[in-house]
C-alpha cells in the first residue's frame, strides 16, 4: 500500500527582492485508495504544493520531507518522481510544439513504465481511454496543448492520468474552465482510476462543484501555506457556505 508522507514541508520562490516563502509547513499523508480535497483561496499557495512534489526547478524547499514509502522524493528528479509513481496534472498544462499527442503519451508511458508499451495493445489502450473521455481520434495527432481549448487541456491531463496510472495523483484545479459536461466527463474519468483502489488522489481545487462528482475521504483547508483545518467532506459544505473568509487575514475571501 504507497503511502506519501508529507511532513512540515518549507518551500520558497526566488522573488526579485530575494526568497519569499511561500509553503509554511505542510504536513498530509495520502494513501493509495484515498481521495484527498485541497481547498483554499486563491494564492494560498496550492500549486506551490502541487509544483513542489512534482519537482518543478523553480521551488525550493528549505525543510521538511516528502517520502513515498519511506523513499526520500525531495532526493529524486522530475523523471525519478515520475517513475516512482507521482503524477501531476498541472493547473495551466503547457505546450509541447512539434510533439503529437499520441507520442507524447507513448514517451511518457514508456519513461514511467521502464519499457516502451507493446504497440498493439497500447494503440487499443489509448483508443480505449480517450472514448472513454469523449475524445475524437484525431485529437492524437495534434501538438500538446497547442490551441487547445480549456477543457481539451484538461482531458488530455486525465487522458495521461488514466494511461500512466501513477500512485499518486495530484491534479490541480482539474475543474477550473470546465463547463458541467466537461466537468462530469473528467469527473468520470478521474473516479474510474480511483476505483482501481490503486492510487492514492490529491484533488486541489478553489471551489466545491467538483466534489459533487468525486467525493473525497478527506477534506483540507490550505490558506498562508499550511494546511489550517482537515475534516470529512462535510468541511467542503461548511466552505461552499461560508467562503474562506475565516481562514484568511482580515477577512478578504476570493
Ligand atoms: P494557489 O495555487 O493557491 O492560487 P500559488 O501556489 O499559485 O497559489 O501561489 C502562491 C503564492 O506564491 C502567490 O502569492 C504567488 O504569486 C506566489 N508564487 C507562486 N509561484 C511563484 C513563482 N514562480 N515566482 C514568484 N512567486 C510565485
Ligand atoms: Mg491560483
Ligand atoms: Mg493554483
Amino acid at each position: 500500500m504507497a503511502t506519501l508522507e508529507i511532513h512540515d514541508l518549507h518551500v520558497s520562490v526566488e522573488a526579485e527582492s530575494g526568497p519569499r516563502e511561500i509553503l509554511r509547513g505542510v504536513d498530509l499523508t495520502v494513501k493509495q485508495g484515498e481521495t484527498h480535497a485541497i481547498m483554499g483561496p486563491n494564492g494560498s499557495g496550492k500549486s506551490t504544493l502541487a509544483y513542489s512534489l512534482a519537482g518543478h526547478p523553480k521551488y525550493q524547499v528549505t525543510g521538511g520531507t516528502v517520502t513515498l514509502d519511506g523513499e526520500d522524493v525531495l532526493a529524486m528528479s522530475v523523471d525519478e518522481r515520475a517513475r516512482a509513481g507521482v503524477f501531476l496534472a498541472m493547473q495551466y498544462p503547457v505546450e509541447v510544439p512539434g510533439v503529437s499527442v499520441s507520442n507524447f503519451l507513448r514517451t511518457s508511458a514508456t519513461a514511467v513504465r521502464g519499457e516502451a508499451p507493446k504497440l498493439r495493445t497500447w494503440v487499443k489502450e489509448v483508443k480505449e481511454a480517450m472514448e472513454a473521455l469523449q475524445m475524437d481520434p484525431s485529437f492524437a495527432e495534434r501538438n500538446v496543448n497547442e490551441g487547445f481549448s480549456g477543457g481539451e487541456k484538461k482531458r488530455h491531463e486525465i487522458l495521461q492520468l488514466e494511461l500512466l496510472k501513477p500512485k499518486i495523483a495530484i491534479l490541480d484545479e482539474t475543474d477550473s474552465g470546465l463547463d458541467v459536461d466537461a466537468l462530469r466527463v473528467v469527473s468520470e474519468g478521474v473516479n474510474r482510476v480511483r476505483e482501481s483502489g490503486e492510487v492514492g488522489t490529491l484533488l486541489i481545487t478553489h471551489y466545491t462543484r467538483i466534489l459533487r462528482y468525486i467525493k473525497p475521504d478527506h477534506v483540507h483547508v490550505f490558506a498562508k501555506g499550511r494546511i489550517v483545518e482537515s475534516g470529512g467532506a462535510e468541511l467542503a459544505d461548511k466552505l461552499e457556505e461560508e467562503g474562506y473568509a475565516a481562514y484568511v487575514e482580515g477577512g478578504a475571501s476570493e
